[in-house]
């Protein structure tokens, strides 16, 4: 069976990787523990209003890849939707990411572009916007304070010295205009492609099988069955209810900064599809509260949780998965990364397959 491939799990990465497969002539089983390929990015459509729901949570494709950028636009057009977040905060509304739109009005002042820096400068003003809208949110999210966080993960929020209210820095963004169902089910169409659901992968079966090489994603701690302890992940609950409002909160995500609030956001789908006017000016509405949780055996793994200790446990686990011959772990389950799914499209695009 070395003429066979297997990508065990259907999330971005895994469906990129089937797809180079598929190109470069090989043969591929695709194998998905879930009912549907997709991965976290799976969606179900609100028959009634025709809604797209993000089963998973909110996922808007942006990036700053040429590469990745023409690589996906083969498989989908995108809707130009350019991504806000909005932030309750003591109950008043602010535009994130910090720019002037923000910094003006939680000061009560006008300033302008030039003078945002020496303004933030001062302590009592830094802290003040960190406290409101960073450390309640963060301590939610992670389950641990601001100062026990990898610094990084903050910083992926924009820190901009003008009006530009886009949560992303990134060029190219968008909503697939087809939704995101309809790209993995391109991805997947090719005559040499097969897909099995509900098939979860064990190490011994890998171990076993006669495919050239099989293609991991899944958490890679749960690979081998957590021989040396669970990686600490972040996971999420979801409380997704349909409303009889035709706008419930008049944008798509708003976060809640407030630690005592015990959701992190709110999103409200039919935001992503402005240009589907029937599911806008529908009478009814499809909105989420996402709740942060501490990953416990059972729940989905949604963020790694990085610190020296779970890197260490990540390097053992990589050791292991080396001394398999034909085992190839990737994605953001399987390689304890914080991707997005442009990064995990990319990786998967740099992916040596070893075909030469
Ligand atoms: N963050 C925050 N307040 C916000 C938004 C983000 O403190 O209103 C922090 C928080 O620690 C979060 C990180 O910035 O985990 C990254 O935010 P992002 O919106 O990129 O998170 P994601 O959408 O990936 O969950």
């Amino acid at each position: 069976m070395k003429d066979l491939d297997i990508v065990a799990g259907a999330g971005i990465w895994g469906c990129t990787v089937a797809r180079r497969l598929a190109e470069a002539g090989r043969k591929v089983l695709v194998l998905e523990r879930r009912p549907v390929a997709g991965g976290n990015v799976r969606c179900e459509t609100d028959r009634s209003t025709g809604i797209e729901v993000h089963v998973y949570g909110s996922h808007i494709f942006h990036t700053h890849s040429r590469e990745v950028w023409d690589f996906i636009r083969r498989f989908t057009d995108f809707n130009g939707y350019q991504h806000k977040v909005l932030a309750m905060y003591k109950g008043a509304v602010y535009h994130l990411p910090l720019g002037l739109t923000l910094i003006n009005k939680f000061f009560g002042v006008e300033l302008k572009p030039g003078e945002v820096d020496a303004f933030m400068s001062d302590p009592a003003h830094s802290t003040a916007i960190f406290d409101a809208f960073f450390r309640g949110y963060t301590s939610k999210q992670w389950g641990r304070p601001p100062e026990a966080i990898d610094p990084g993960i903050i910083k992926r929020v924009p820190v901009r010295g003008n009006y530009d209210t886009n949560y992303f820095n990134d060029y190219w963004q968008g909503i697939p205009s087809d939704g995101y169902n309809a790209l993995f089910d391109r991805l997947l169409d090719h005559p040499s492609i097969t897909v099995e659901c509900n098939r979860a992968v064990t190490l011994g079966e890998i171990v076993r099988s006669d495919a050239r090489k099989v293609y991991y994603s899944g958490p890679v701690d749960s690979l081998f069955d957590y021989r040396f302890g669970a990686l600490p992940w972040r996971s999420l609950r979801f409380e997704t209810e349909k409303l009889d409002v035709a706008d419930f909160q008049g944008t798509s995500v708003m976060n809640y900064t407030e630690a005592d609030v015990p959701w992190t956001r709110i999103h409200e789908f039919k935001h992503y599809h402005p240009e589907l006017k029937d599911a806008m000016s529908a009478p009814a509405t499809v909105i989420c509260r996402e709740y942060p949780k501490t990953w416990a055996p059972g729940d989905e793994p949604y963020y790694p949780v990085n610190t020296p200790e779970s890197s260490a446990l990540l390097a053992r686990y990589a050791q292991e998965a080396a001394k398999v011959p034909n085992l190839v772990v990737g994605g953001r389950l399987g390689q304890y990364k914080y991707y997005d799914m442009d990064q995990a499209v990319l990786a998967a695009l740099e992916l040596d397959l070893g075909l030469r």
